[in-house]
């Protein structure tokens, strides 16, 4: 098992990163949700995953994303989908995210011009194809 909190901790979870799908996400819904350039994410299926400590508030961003956040103190930590298929975790609230490193890239139609990402990972224009 993996786990992870929010910045100030209150929001905590954890989750088994078994067959867990990762990549990078440049699409501008994720840029102002996070506030920087690019996310990177882990996509697992929802009976995985399980808050441990405090609780989410949560934005429906669009038909098939609703994204949770730390009622405390705002971070940006994980989304669902309204079917409650599946969850995608911010790696960069994953307490050590070594073993769960992006295969690809979504959304590089909007991906910020300045910002150069040097992997020969596929890229996709919007979608990766495993997403609905
Ligand atoms: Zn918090
Ligand atoms: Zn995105």
């Amino acid at each position: 098992m993996l786990t992870g909190q929010c910045l100030c901790g209150a929001l905590r979870f954890r989750f088994d990163p078994k067959g867990a799908v990762t990549d990078y996400c440049h699409c501008k819904m994720c840029q102002r949700w996070s506030g920087a350039p690019v996310t990177a994410w882990a996509q697992i299926p929802e009976s995985q995953f399980e808050i441990t400590s405090g609780s989410a508030r949560t934005y429906q961003s669009s038909s098939r994303g609703i994204r949770h956040f730390c009622d405390r103190c705002g971070s940006a930590v994980f989304m669902t989908d309204p079917a409650g298929d599946s969850v995608g975790i911010m790696l960069g609230t994953v307490d050590d995210p070594t073993s769960l490193a992006p295969t690809g890239h979504g959304w590089v139609s909007d991906q910020v011009k300045w910002l150069k990402i040097d992997d020969h990972l596929p890229r996709w224009e919007r979608d990766a194809p495993y997403d609905r």
